[in-house]
């Protein structure tokens, strides 16, 4: 089963987001547990996180259909102690929300360097993040993202991954997110079905499907290996149609929240229709 689905909105609160899914006929979802340019939020009160359990359920979403992703300032890679201080707390702040919702993961870009350390450095100040937040918290898993390798961002390379993965103590609680623009912006193709295999038995070999806890569905802007974070609407940029029918036909890539992050949401349940009837 392809859980495909789209990024959806929390206006009004956090108990929207699955009314907001069902809306779009999305079979799963991803949402901001709080506003996401904010480094903090009034917590989560009783009476949202019942309605949020009771729309999920009317709507037949579990939580392994859901992919909530956290706040853009959080940096777990920051190489200046006293701020990465603020960045572990808030992300452990985030884990607590998701479990307070009763969710089982929660997304994240991994970090930038910010040219003040190595790459390796920062990897390891990243997983030493994860290990200080996942320690104050119970469930939920630590999601990585794949980058387009932006700026001094880390993690656009699946040996990144892998690297940040093998530092983190408690394997159970840690995952891996494809971001299927920021793979073909760091030079991974995914556009015939030769080069599709190619890039994910790489994946397969350094890092391991049993990680793959989520996928976002985004066509790229830019050219492969370009390096920037540019979403388009599926089949409407670079990679195109055919990359899309390749992860829609791969059981591999069965009953994991497979998010679009595309920028125009009005037709996000005709991307989601499209999506379905390629894997269908
Ligand atoms: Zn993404
Ligand atoms: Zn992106």
């Amino acid at each position: 089963m392809k859980y495909i689905g789209a990024h959806v909105s929390i206006a009004g609160g956090v108990e929207n987001a699955p009314l907001n899914a069902a809306a779009i006929g999305a079979k799963g979802f991803a949402l901001f547990t709080k506003n996401q340019r904010q480094w903090v939020a009034p917590p989560l009160n009783s009476d949202a996180i019942a309605a949020f359990k009771r729309n999920c359920a009317d709507n037949g979403y579990t939580a392994d259909m859901i992919l909530p992703h956290d706040s853009y300032l959080i940096n777990l890679g920051q190489p200046d102690k006293e701020k990465r201080a603020k960045s572990v707390e808030a992300f452990t702040e985030e884990l607590r929300r998701c479990e307070a919702l009763g969710l089982k993961y929660l997304n994240f870009h991994p970090g930038s360097h910010l040219k003040l350390v190595s790459v390796d450095e920062c990897l390891a100040l990243i997983a030493e993040s994860i290990n200080q937040a996942l320690a104050e918290t119970e469930s939920a898993i630590a999601v990585i993202e794949n980058t387009a390798g932006q700026g001094s961002n880390v993690g656009n390379l699946f040996e990144e991954l892998a690297g940040i993965i093998e530092l983190v103590k408690d394997k159970n609680r840690v995952g891996v997110c494809i971001d299927t623009c920021h793979a073909f912006a760091a030079g991974y193709d995914l556009r015939s079905e030769e080069e599709y295999q190619k890039t994910m038995n790489e994946f397969a070999r350094l890092i391991g499907f049993d990680f793959l806890c989520g996928m976002h569905l985004n066509d790229a802007k830019g050219e492969l290996g370009c390096r920037l974070d540019r979403h388009e609407s599926i089949g409407k940029g670079k990679l195109g149609l055919e990359a899309f029918r390749h992860i829609m036909n791969d059981p591999r890539i069965d009953n994991i929240p497979l998010t679009l992050e595309t920028p125009d949401d009005t037709i996000w349940s005709d991307e989601i229709k499209q999506l379905q009837s390629m894997a269908d």
